[in-house]
């Protein structure tokens, strides 16, 4: 690599020449610390033969590491104000498309595909990389996990807090939906603490990496995915309740009669006075699936 775009000098004159203004309400601090990109490239595994989709490019510090391993890149970033600058600093590398868009608005298949024009083929694999904007982390991981991508990996830098729900165990404390729903989907692989002076500027919250390999299938057989998400969200909305009164007084579309979940929960050796929040993955598709005939749809 001739020089890092990961360097808070080169990153300041960029910015200072092209009149940019850095934007904080779009999450934007960016990398400068190649020993974490170095980081990210190996937690991802990324392969000559791979194409990494990366959510926001920002100046293209981590864009530049991932065109050096991977065969191609396509970088989604919302900032039109970034791309004269994006232009310069990824003029070397042919092998980087820069889509302008929100992340959370296009489809990442035919964004893939139209990259280069070169059709993805059936059953072929990428990887999803980011530095994410950590305002919108949990809708931009839904969406990619929910969406049924052919994803090899998904290896994202998130604010402490939520890397730490994703990876959450029951009864603990981080414990929650979030965790509930990305386990749903995939492995969940913490990969370490970045110091605040990894970004320029620096943000005011802790980070760090987390690496997500979408499972085959679910780890637990649900009869009714919708109805397994509204009984984790009612177990889970309301911390102090018993599972009885948060799955009883939990707002629709659903409604449930109290004695039938009672009697329910008692058949399945769950006791109904157990808060919500210790349910793990297995218990709450049991749950959900003994409840999901007596809704009578
Ligand atoms: N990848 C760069 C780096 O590591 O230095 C920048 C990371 S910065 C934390 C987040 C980037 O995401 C910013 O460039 C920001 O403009 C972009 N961004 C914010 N919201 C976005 C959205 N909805 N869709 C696409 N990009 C977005």
């Amino acid at each position: 690599m001739d020089s890092y775009i990961a360097h808070v000098k080169r990153a300041r004159t960029l910015i200072r020449r092209h009149e940019f203004r850095v934007k904080k309400k779009l999450g934007q601090h960016f990398m400068v610390s190649p020993r974490v990109l170095q980081r990210i490239i190996e937690l991802a595994e990324i392969q000559p033969e791979d194409r990494v989709l990366e959510i926001g490019p920002g100046l293209g510090a981590l864009t530049q590491f991932l065109a050096e391993k991977a065969q191609q890149v396509v970088a989604v970033e919302i900032d039109t104000t970034l791309l004269p600058l994006l232009r310069e600093t990824l003029a070397g590398y042919p092998q980087v498309q820069v889509v302008q868009g929100d992340i959370l608005q296009v489809n990442l298949d035919e964004v893939m595909q139209a990259a280069k024009g070169s059709a993805l083929e059936v059953n072929s694999q990428y990887k999803v990389v980011g530095n994410l904007p950590y305002y919108i982390t949990s809708p931009i991981v839904m969406k990619v996990l929910e969406g049924g991508y052919q994803i090899g990996n998904l290896v994202m830098l998130v604010q402490k807090e939520v890397a730490q729900r994703m990876a959450a165990k029951p009864a603990t404390k981080e414990y929650g939906l979030l965790s509930v729903a990305v386990q749903f989907y995939a492995e969940v692989y913490c990969g370490g603490e970045v110091p605040r002076d990894a970004f320029w500027p620096q943000p005011e919250v802790e980070s760090a990496l987390v690496k997500l390999v979408p499972r085959k299938e679910p780890p637990v057989k649900v009869i009714d995915r919708p109805f397994f998400f509204w009984v984790a969200r009612a177990a889970f909305g309301q911390r102090r309740k018993t599972l009885l009164n948060a799955l009883v007084g939990a707002p629709g579309p659903f409604k449930l009669n109290r004695e039938e979940v009672e009697s329910h929960l008692v058949n399945l050796n769950i006791d109904p006075r157990r808060r919500g929040e210790t349910l793990n993955l297995a218990e709450l598709a049991e749950v959900s699936n003994r409840l999901y005939p007596i809704l009578g749809i």
